[in-house]
């Protein structure tokens, strides 16, 4: 830290920080233990590294910075993983990074970071941050009574900056300097031991920002890290506080923990500690009251298939996957309605409506994505009718093989609906014969809203796939 008021002296020609703490201008007794990991002694190589994170890393310390690549990046090439992106750290403020980088912008109010923007790639760049206990309410740093961090813009040492973030796997610095890796907390036997442990007192990080419980989940299903148990007890119990969460990031949070190649797990790891029934409660709670279990195993065949297409380089969209994930939400809805008499064409719709209204509140789906995944579940009764009209509406509807596709998953949950998914595999094959089949056939194609109290899970708009 001594060396830090040292560098910041030197660089008279840039502005001061925001605001520096205590700990910038004394000696900390309490700063936790440099432990120097030599570049012979790990597998970090430049060689993995982004060429534009290398280029920011060595402009930085060309100004007379400090600069270090932080968090995900060095955990995930330290276990041989590609990183997802590249994030620095730096004892420049956001805007001495402004004055030195031509291509860049700030960003952020929470949390102010700058953005070093080469073409589609961004390099994160944040200052280094405190996390003092004791200056909640300052200027920089905004903590509620509950414990809940809302801003955090104090800057600090390297040594604070460690300290604040989550995991020990997270908060290991490369240093462009000798090439060795930093670590103030453990985090480098932690990763060797494919260990996620919090940084500090699990309860009061989990506090001070309930999404690390999310995060938690994600990194060990992403990872195949072990939660380590004081980091794994606490959340359960305190599971409800991320109902305070911004829906807006707890969108974000969802999209990364099923849209990033591990769903399934990422799944077990919501359902083990408990934060299912907060996240995606309806759905929740339709599993819990499914006694066959069917809806639970469409819905695991549905994130088993987006894993599958991910890993096949296939594209996935937001509205399916919400799609499947509040399948059950919908289908309890929908047999509540129906058991309340109302007509299956408007249960339908009002059951959708529902689900969507109630989901909106916990994570922001935007209607970009609600209103076709609304439109997947609708489609669904029309599946059973073949007139030659329909069947040929039906497969120019945009939304035709999105709903496709969801059809042929429901029959994880129940063969029901084995003939239509065969009908219209042929009929994307051959629309003609597919009609002119149907037509012969003389089958009297049931009406979507035709079968309000059928029970059976083919029957349009029943409450479907086993929901019982
Ligand atoms: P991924 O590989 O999925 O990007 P990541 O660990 O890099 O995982 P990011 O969201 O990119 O996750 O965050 C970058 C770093 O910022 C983390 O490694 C961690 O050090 C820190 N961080 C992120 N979120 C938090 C948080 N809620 N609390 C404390 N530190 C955090
Ligand atoms: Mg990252």
């Amino acid at each position: 830290m001594r060396t830090m008021a040292r560098r910041m002296r030197r660089r008279a020609s840039f502005p001061l920080p925001l605001r520096m703490t205590d700990s910038d201008r004394q000696p900390d007794p309490a700063a936790p233990a440099l432990h120097l990991i030599p570049r012979d002694v790990h597998g970090v190589s430049r060689k993995q590294m982004s060429r534009n994170a290398l280029k920011v890393l060595y402009h930085l310390r060309e100004s007379g910075f400090s600069a270090y690549l932080v968090g995900g990046a060095v955990r995930d090439l330290l276990i041989g993983r590609m990183p997802k992106d590249f994030d620095v750290a730096t004892d420049a403020t956001p805007e001495q990074v402004k004055s030195i980088f031509r291509n860049c912008r700030l960003i952020g109010r929470r949390f102010r970071l700058a953005h070093v923007v080469f073409g589609r790639e961004i390099i994160e760049v944040a200052t280094f941050r405190a996390n003092g206990g004791d200056d909640d309410g300052e200027e920089g740093r905004e903590v509620l009574e509950s414990g809940r961090l809302v801003r955090d813009n104090v800057y600090g040492s390297i040594e604070e900056d460690a300290i604040r973030r989550d995991f020990t796997a997270n908060a290991l610095y490369y240093s462009i300097a000798d090439f060795s890796v930093h670590d103030y907390v453990g985090g480098f036997a932690d990763v060797q031991a494919r260990t996620l442990r919090l940084i500090g007192e699990p309860e009061a990080r989990y506090r001070e920002d309930p999404v690390r419980m999310l995060r938690a989940s994600r990194l060990a299903a992403k990872l195949g890290f072990t939660v380590e148990a004081a980091t794994a007890e606490p959340i359960p119990r305190l599971a409800p506080l991320l109902k305070d969460s911004s829906p807006a990031r707890l969108f974000e949070e969802t999209m990364k923990l099923f849209l990033a190649g591990h769903a399934v797990a990422s799944f077990e790891h919501l359902e083990r500690f408990g934060l299912l029934s907060v996240l995606l409660p309806d759905t929740a709670q339709a599993l819990a009251s499914n006694k066959s279990g069917a809806l639970r195993k469409m819905l695991l065949q549905g994130l088993r298939n987006t894993d599958a297409r991910l890993a096949a380089g296939e594209p996935v969209s937001p509205a399916f996957l919400f799609a499947v994930l509040l399948w059950p939400a919908y289908c309890h809805a929908l047999a509540q309605l129906q058991a309340q008499g109302v007509h299956a064409a408007e249960a339908q719709r009002r059951a959708a409506d529902r689900v969507t209204l109630r989901q909106v509140t916990r994570t922001a789906l935007p209607r970009r994505f609600s209103l076709p995944m609304q439109e997947i579940w609708l489609l669904q009764p029309r599946f059973a009718l073949r007139q030659r009209k329909r069947v040929h509406r039906m497969l120019s509807h945009p939304r035709f093989r999105a709903a496709f596709d969801f059809l042929e998953l429901r029959l994880a949950a129940s063969n029901a609906h084995a003939n239509d998914v065969a009908f219209w595999r042929q009929a994307q094959k051959d629309p003609e014969a597919a009609s002119a089949t149907e037509a012969q056939s003389g089958r009297c194609a049931p009406k979507a809203s035709s079968s309000p109290d059928r029970s059976d899970a083919s029957a349009p708009g029943a409450p479907s796939d086993g929901d019982s």
